[in-house]
């Protein structure tokens, strides 16, 4: 039997819908469950093993993506969101009934995510979302009890079955963009 990873990667993944519009996410409360409205598709979206990202009881992973915060709106029960670490760089709004996260965001203006809001399409029953990409901070799910390190291989070997590439720290892509920015406001390249 595979190994389980999170109940949104373990059949296989789905590929995403182009011009997708978007949909709800919605947490685990039966009643007044929060809802947070996302216009558009999610970007970058992935398997994460950090201690920090919310996942479902059992999962050794999340699976996270971003989504420009300006289309990203609270749309019932606000009131039931409190920030899990109001001193972490990227603030997890997380529901005080079930402890979904529905959006993490940061408010730092200097860091390079500042704009996008990071958030979990399976609180969505809406098809469509842009399919995980890939795997990052895969070591870290030993630092979270999610692993053993002598599973690690095998764990590995399982994202890449299913189409994710692993990395110990995020894709080479969103490590170029970060660097990118610091090496812009360092003057080290032109801005
Ligand atoms: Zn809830
Ligand atoms: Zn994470």
């Amino acid at each position: 039997m595979a190994i389980s990873l999170h109940p949104s990667l373990d059949n296989g993944i789905k590929p995403g819908a182009k011009d997708f519009a978007g949909g709800t996410l919605t947490c685990n409360c039966s009643s007044q469950p929060v809802t947070v409205a996302l216009k558009g598709n999610v970007a970058f979206n992935h398997a994460c093993g950090c201690t920090k990202c919310w996942k479902p009881e059992g999962a050794k992973f999340s699976v996270v993506a971003v989504i420009s915060r300006d289309n990203l709106k609270v749309t019932a029960n606000e009131n039931k969101l409190k920030i899990v670490d109001p001193s972490a760089v990227i603030q997890r709004y997380a529901c005080t009934g079930c402890g979904v996260h529905l959006y993490g965001r940061i408010e730092n203006k200097n860091h390079p995510f500042h704009g996008l809001d990071f958030v979990h399409v399976e609180l969505s029953k809406d098809q469509g979302w842009a399919a995980p990409e890939f795997a990052a901070f895969v070591s870290s799910i030993i630092e979270g009890g999610g692993a053993k390190p002598e599973e690690m291989k095998a764990i590995r070997a399982r994202l890449k079955d299913l189409g994710l590439e692993p990395y110990d720290c995020l894709s080479p892509t969103l490590m170029d963009l970060i660097a990118t920015h610091t090496a812009k406001q360092k003057g080290v390249l032109a801005a």
